[in-house]
């Protein structure tokens, strides 16, 4: 029996890269998914090919935004039992360099766009005493990064926050975690320089960036029962040469 069946999900970021490879894993393993996406009309397109039960526009950034898109995808699927959060933006630039625009940008979608999705949606599962929560971090957000002290400094908020609602909410049967990928070949790292990408090819053990479908079965294992329960409040870090707890 897929270990998803009867289950829902929220997926943000899911109209692409590793959030899309999640969405095609959570339907394969019988959850109904909506998208929850910036880019509509991408996310229309993956929700019809990948079977999901469709998708909703959002800023992640914006509250109300957060909140018309969480309201919507609990009409289409009369409730939320497991939110992924990986919408995300990243830029690259020295901080000598990095503008407060920037700074204040990344900060809002990759950290406070994880709060704002918690927020809204982690009080239903409370009161049905069942959720499970999966914030994409990175290796970043653990390791730091060159040029990257704007993101990294979000993806360690992202770690902070889900070691800390980890242990707010497990008493009700609300289990969060976080995946921290090292570098995954998908859109977001195409405009990073060449010359990172080689320096980063060249640490990892694989000599080569990981694939969006190596991560999903992570946050197929998160989202179950049995998987979730033995990982409250853990970073898993697949692609990195982290041990897993
Ligand atoms: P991606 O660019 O392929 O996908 C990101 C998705 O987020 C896109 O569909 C985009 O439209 C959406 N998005 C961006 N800003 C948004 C906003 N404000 N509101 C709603 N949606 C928004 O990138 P990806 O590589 O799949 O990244 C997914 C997550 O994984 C991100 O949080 C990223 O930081 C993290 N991550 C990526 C890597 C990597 O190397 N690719 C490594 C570690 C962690």
């Amino acid at each position: 029996m897929p270990v998803l069946a009867g289950r829902t999900a929220f997926v943000t970021g899911g109209a692409s890269g590793i959030g899309r490879a999640i969405v095609d894993a959570y339907v394969r393993e019988g959850a109904e998914v909506v998208i929850a996406d910036r880019d509509a009309e991408l996310a229309a397109k993956v929700s019809a090919q990948a079977g999901a039960a469709g998708h909703v526009a959002v800023d992640v950034s914006d509250e109300t935004s957060v909140a018309a898109a969480v309201e919507a995808a609990m009409e289409r699927l009369g409730r939320i039992d497991v939110l992924v959060n990986s919408a995300g933006i990243l830029t690259e630039a020295p901080l000598v360099e990095l503008d407060l625009r920037t700074w204040t940008e990344t900060i809002a979608v990759d950290l406070t766009g994880v709060f704002l999705c918690c927020r809204h949606v982690v009080p239903h599962m409370i009161g049905r005493r069942w959720g499970r929560v999966i914030n994409i971090a990175s290796q970043l957000g653990i390791k730091g990064g060159h040029s990257l002290t704007h993101y990294a400094a979000a993806k360690a908020g992202v770690i902070g926050l889900t070691k800390s609602l980890a242990l707010e909410v497990a008493e009700h049967n609300v289990l969060v975690n976080a995946i921290a990928p090292g570098p995954i070949e998908t859109p977001l790292v195409a405009g990073i320089t060449e010359e990172w990408k080689a320096a980063k090819r060249a640490e990892l053990p694989l000599g080569r960036f990981g694939r969006p479908e190596e991560v999903a079965p992570t946050a197929v294992l998160l989202a179950s029962e049995p998987g979730g329960n033995l990982y409250v409040g853990q970073t898993l870090g697949p692609n990195s040469g982290d041990v897993m707890p």
